[in-house]
């Protein structure tokens, strides 16, 4: 009798398949994809059918049976079965894991959830304060549920304008949710139930866009990428395009050549990219052809589920939206887009710890699709796969309608805070600018990537800096809040005055954060509109898309923001982009702080003169000489991408090398040591079997921020030979477990940072 067993992978870090009986109701019904519902331990888990069988090396005697089918059919297709076998291979976690994270929840879930639970205070904010002060006297010890419950009720305090989800909260704050279940229970919290608003989906009626005229270059990329798309053949493209290119263009193009062949494609956007008027702009001129699909996780469950059903029933072939829609379920694929592929956000920073991009890669390579990897400033990995040929490189190194390039004068902070006898944060050539554009009724963009009003607290006799309690990280004051706040843990304290050391300095604080810069702006420009864009005032994606909208319709003259507004932004009437302070990723204690600096400097220029009027460029700096200032001025990615690539290669940094960072934290830092000095030696063993495989081994050393949100942070890092090898040392580093609450082991494969 055949098809007596089925083998299961379940939601649990194990990374094992799991033989199951299969009842006699049920055969028939049992195959690859499936959902079965099973006893495991004492547990009741829901797994995915990885397998059917007729017999298993168990004996049915040993062997528990299958006790229910949840779904109709299927939810994972081969497509997605493969993909995430892989994923977990690589990335090291279970293949159970890596389903979790393709299916979505709410497939998986029964019922639809319309509303978001979050957390309100529940009395008065006089009577919270006063009974987060008797907790404090009450437990002194940072893990005494005392003082846990204390922090929950300072933060709701503090940050009183925010909406908090309480698991969010407590993973914020790094403990469980019993401290918050109690507050509740007792009376000083409550629960809010807030609606998720629907969406409204694409409209596909649409005008369609004007289509423009290609570009000489733009041609070229849609003609070579052509031949694949109809050959049904794997091939990936790095599309190399400066800013104001028009990359979107030749997307759109592709796109709709896959579309008339009756294929399907995706793409992929940085989640903050992901604006109404992105998925318009695709609507607007595929919409004729197909439906198209969005998947974002600020939909409610009943609009992801529809989604979700066009896509699987074929009525949407084309699917736009961030890293998880790698895994959307399109037929026929036949292309994926990554844009802006070398943005962080696509790598995942908890299990599965994907990496987009790389896993778009690996789906076209077992579909037989065509990846198109979109950015003005690639990735030096993709860089390199296309300087190698593993990639083919396509090249737009002119803006459309023969716009140029903004002007970029680098300003050397040395000498202004010489010139003007003091220290200072803006030069006398950017205040003029900005002046001018105002006067103009132009529009001014100022970035500094970094939130707050100043950066930290210093004594004035004995230097002694404010630090957080249970981060190694200084705290920086945010005036709206009246507070000090570790941007880490949301520890906050009051602003100090005395120095809590000596007793006898006072406490000043040093730096400036986006809040400064807005302040300041106001005060210089009387006349000016100014607002701030950073994720203090931004809580959600309406606050952002409302502030675009006023931006665009010139209700604001100069835009301060961060990282947030250094992407994607397209507004004709900005004509002056101003780098506060361009050296502040440029010294940290990671291997892609260049990278990382360069690319930030080139997006945010890259919003000048996009339009009619021409851009400058004022990028402020106190290491006016550093090749990547020198590279982001001359707006030059491959003078960029030569220096830095010869140095990953004498430092042996990807990608002349994998990495996989492997972290132990724990409370106790002894421990915590102790368990990495183990992990260390057995890996140095690994290294005497296995010859070639492990490149170098680094640490146990202390992670450059030691200790987070309580936890003492130790890092091993491995540098392997290739991506085959990643699989042997991973396994090796698994028989270790992932430690419980005490300790916890992390395998981070392919990290995009190291702090
Ligand atoms: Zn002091
Ligand atoms: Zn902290």
């Amino acid at each position: 009798m055949a098809e007596r067993f089925a083998s299961l992978v379940l939601p649990t870090p194990v990374d094992q398949e799991f033989d199951y009986i299969i009842p006699e109701p049920f055969i028939g019904h049992v195959a690859r994809g499936v959902r079965a519902t099973v006893e495991f331990g004492k547990r009741k888990l829901t797994g995915f059918v990885v397998g059917v069988k007729d017999s298993s090396p168990l004996g049915a005697g040993k062997l528990k049976p299958l006790l229910d089918l949840p779904d109709d059919g299927p939810l994972a297709d081969e497509g997605t079965l493969k993909l995430t076998q892989w994923i977990a291979e690589y990335y090291a976690c279970s293949w159970g894991e890596a389903l979790e994270a393709a299916i979505p929840a709410v497939i998986r879930r029964k019922r639809a959830v319309r509303a978001v639970n979050i957390l309100r205070l529940g009395k008065s904010r006089t009577d919270c304060a006063h009974q987060a002060r008797w907790l404090e006297d009450k437990g002194k010890k940072a893990n005494s549920p005392y003082h846990k419950q204390a922090k929950v009720l300072r933060t709701l305090l503090t940050f009183h304008d925010k909406d908090f989800r309480p698991s969010e909260l407590a993973e914020q704050l790094g403990f469980s949710e019993a401290p918050i279940a109690t507050l509740i229970k007792q009376g000083w919290l409550s629960i809010e139930k807030i609606p998720i608003e629907d969406f409204d989906g694409v409209n596909a009626a649409e005008a369609p866009d004007e289509i423009p005229d290609l570009t000489v270059e733009q041609e070229r990329a849609v003609n070579a990428i052509a031949p694949s798309i109809e050959r049904d053949e794997y091939k990936t493209f790095l599309l190399y395009g400066v800013t104001g290119s028009g990359k979107t263009e030749v997307y759109l193009r592709a796109l709709k050549h896959v579309l008339e062949l009756g294929k399907g494609g995706i793409v992929l956007v940085p989640e903050i990219s992901l604006a109404p008027q992105t998925v318009r702009r695709f609507s607007a001129r595929l919409g004729g052809v197909t439906g198209i699909a969005v998947l974002h996780s600020a939909m409610t469950d009943a609009d992801r589920r529809r989604e979700w059903k066009r896509i699987v029933s074929g009525e949407a072939r084309v699917v736009i939206g961030p890293r998880s829609a790698v895994f959307a379920p399109v037929r026929d694929l036949g292309l994926v887009i990554v844009d802006e592929e070398h943005e962080p956000s696509y790598k995942q920073d908890n299990t599965p710890r994907y990496h987009a991009r790389d896993a778009a890669v690996m789906r076209c390579f077992q579909q037989n699709a065509v990846c198109l990897l979109g950015s003005a400033t690639p990735s030096l990995e993709s860089a390199s796969n296309a300087v190698n040929k593993r990639y083919t490189l396509l090249e737009l190194t002119k803006r459309v309608a023969e716009r140029p390039l903004p002007r970029v004068t680098v300003v050397d902070m040395k000498d202004e805070c010489r010139a003007q006898r003091r220290f200072t944060f803006f030069s006398n050539a950017l205040t003029q600018a900005v002046s001018d554009a105002v006067k103009a009724k132009e529009q001014a963009i100022l970035f500094l990537n970094r939130r707050g009003y100043s950066t930290f607290f210093q004594c004035d006799t004995c230097r002694e800096v404010l630090m957080c309690e249970n981060c190694d990280v200084p705290m920086s004051l945010h005036k709206s809040y009246g507070q000090c706040i570790c941007h880490y843990c949301l520890e906050t304290k009051p602003t100090p005055r005395i120095c809590p050391k000596c007793m006898k300095g006072a406490m000043q604080s040093k730096g400036a954060g986006t809040e400064f810069i807005e302040e300041e702006i106001k005060a210089r420009f009387a006349d000016a509109r100014v607002a701030r864009m950073d994720s203090d005032v931004m809580k959600s994606r309406e606050d952002y898309e409302e502030l675009l909208d006023r931006f665009r319709a010139g209700e604001i003259d100069v835009l301060v923001g961060t990282q947030m507004i250094a992407k994607g932004l397209d507004f004709p009437r900005v004509t002056v982009v101003g780098v506060i302070h361009a050296d502040l990723s440029l010294y940290l204690a990671d291997f892609r702080a260049h990278e990382r600096t360069f690319q930030l400097l080139t997006q945010v220029s890259g919003r000048a003169g996009r339009g009619t009027l021409k851009g400058r460029v004022f990028v402020q700096t106190f290491a006016p000489e550093h090749p990547c200032i020198q590279a982001a001025q001359a707006q030059d990615y491959w003078a960029f991408y030569k220096h830095e690539i010869s140095q990953r290669k004498i430092a042996a940094y990807p990608p002349f090398v994998r990495l996989i960072n492997v972290g132990i934290e724990a409370r106790d830092p002894r421990r915590g040591q102790e368990m990495a000095r183990k992990i260390r030696a057995d890996l140095d063993d690994l290294k005497k079997l296995e010859a070639g495989v492990i490149v170098d081994i680094l640490g146990p050393s202390a992670a450059p921020i030691a200790r987070l949100r309580g936890r003492h942070r130790q890092q091993v890092l491995v540098k392997v030979r290739d991506h085959k090898a990643i699989g042997v040392v991973s396994a090796r580093i698994r028989k270790w477990g992932k430690g419980g609450d005490a300790q916890r082991i992390v395998i981070d494969v392919d990290p995009y940072s190291l702090l």
